[in-house]
């Protein structure tokens, strides 16, 4: 019998990210100024971000390096272990191999900080001081937090104000991690008071609070800012998580069919799937699946429209191609947070277009049932966002026993649901019923 836990030494961690964009069978489509709809150059950019960061953006090398000193860091978390879920199996009683490559172990206990990392190292790098980003749930504001503390950054949070009052712990963490945090809509910025002129119990939303955020980096010379999901360079960052995973699916002697991730902007999806994905495109693994699952109240890539959209709420970001709902949609306040947002990330939308990955919708208890029954098999309580994950993939792992075959299934596990257990305990007082 193989492992239950498929671990890697520390000499595994990748020494390089693996960027798809070397690989498309056509050119990704270049974001678009909102105003003449001409070609974002770097220096459009600029303002927000560090030189480092827009090349990673817009590079066409296939593989880009890891700094020492950024995987000296990932030494603290990575790499993160591959289980072999048995007992899930068993409870599942289905012919089916499945796999999680378990994200949750970070010490904010997501994906985010892979990618919160690099971008903190990154500005340091370049005489940055301060970073300023929104957060809605609080997974990448602490995710931000701690990068930025790890490498010697002041860090600014605008959280959204319902989460800032509803959510106390993740803002408990943040400013563990010494961070400042603050309602959004604040009064610290120009969007923030005019929001709060209209409506002083403005609950706030993310696109008001990106509006913050984007505002206090633009206005001072010592900040910059981040962004957790959708851009080219964050689901770069993220493809870490499927270098180590294919190795360990080696050790493990399988190669998987199904892949599966949850679908909020698309970065750990993209992080499991693209080091995977350049099998498909060369040929060498047609038949593979790669299979991105979203929230039925947010459907970006199973009902939206590709084109070109705002990536924020109000409509300060450049025009990214992608699938969306419409930047003014208002999805229903369901409780995987992270995956209420109205776009998708442009690579992801292009790969889903060429017919390279497939997605998937399902209600929000349906998705709390598998959660609820992963945890009770394997132990570690999900994330609601990873959850949908876990939900597709019972799906498939059923229909397997009814097709008599034994595929083998390979899911991120990017979260951890110990800061969502009101949401656990609504479902369990049976409070969540349908979407
Ligand atoms: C933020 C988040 C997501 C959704 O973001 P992606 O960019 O789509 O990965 C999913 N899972 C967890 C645990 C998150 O914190």
């Amino acid at each position: 019998m193989t492992d239950t836990k498929i671990t890697l030494p520390e000499s595994e961690i990748p020494t390089h990210f693996y960027n798809i964009a070397a690989d498309l069978p056509t050119p990704l489509a270049p974001p678009l100024h909102p105003a003449t709809r001409e070609v974002v150059g770097p220096d459009a950019l600029a303002p927000l971000f560090p030189s480092g960061l827009i090349a990673q953006e817009m590079a066409s090398d296939r593989w880009i390096e890891i700094p020492d000193q950024v995987r000296e860091i990932y030494r603290l978390y990575r790499p993160s272990p591959v289980f072999r879920a048995r007992a899930f199996e068993e409870a599942l009683d289905t012919p089916a191999r499945i796999y999680y490559k378990s994200e949750h172990v970070s010490p904010v206990g997501s994906h985010k900080l892979n990618t919160a990392i690099m971008q903190a190292w990154m500005n340091k790098q370049e005489g940055v001081k301060r970073l300023a980003t929104e957060t809605g749930a609080g997974q990448w504001g602490s995710a931000l937090a701690c990068a930025s503390k790890l490498v010697g950054l002041e860090c600014m949070v605008y959280m959204v104000r319902v989460s800032y009052d509803q959510k106390p712990y993740r803002r408990v963490m943040m400013k563990t991690y010494g961070a400042d945090v603050v309602a959004s809509p604040s009064t610290l910025t120009e969007a923030g008071r005019s929001a709060l002129a209209a409506n002083p119990d403005s609950p706030g939303s993310l696109g008001l609070a990106i509006s913050e955020a984007v505002e206090d980096a633009a206005g001072r010379d010592d900040t910059k800012y981040a962004l957790g999901s959708v851009l080219n360079h964050v689901l770069l960052h993220q493809t870490i998580i499927g270098q180590e995973a294919r190795k360990q699916m080696e050790l493990a002697g399988d190669y998987p069919d199904i892949l599966i991730g949850c679908h909020g902007g698309g970065s750990n999806f993209a992080g499991l799937v693209f080091p995977f994905l350049a099998d498909k495109v060369s040929g060498a693994r047609k038949n593979l699946r790669a299979i991105a699952v979203e929230p039925r109240s947010c459907p970006s890539l199973t009902a939206g429209k590709r084109e070109y959209d705002f990536g924020d709420a109000v409509g300060l970001t450049p025009l990214l191609m992608m699938h969306t709902l419409g930047h003014t949609f208002m999805p229903a306040p369901v409780h995987a947070g992270g995956l209420r947002y109205h776009g998708s990330a442009p690579l992801v939308s292009h790969v889903l277009d060429a017919g390279l990955i497939e997605a998937e919708a399902y209600d929000q208890a349906e998705v709390f049932a598998s959660a609820v029954a992963f945890a009770r098999s394997e132990g570690t309580i999900p994330a609601p966002e990873s959850a949908h994950a876990i939900h597709a993939t019972v799906r498939h792992a059923l229909a397997a026993r009814e097709a008599g075959t034994s595929p083998v299934i390979l899911f991120n596990l990017s979260g951890h649901g110990i800061f969502d257990l009101a949401a656990y305990d609504s479902f369990l007082s049976g409070r969540i019923n349908g979407k």
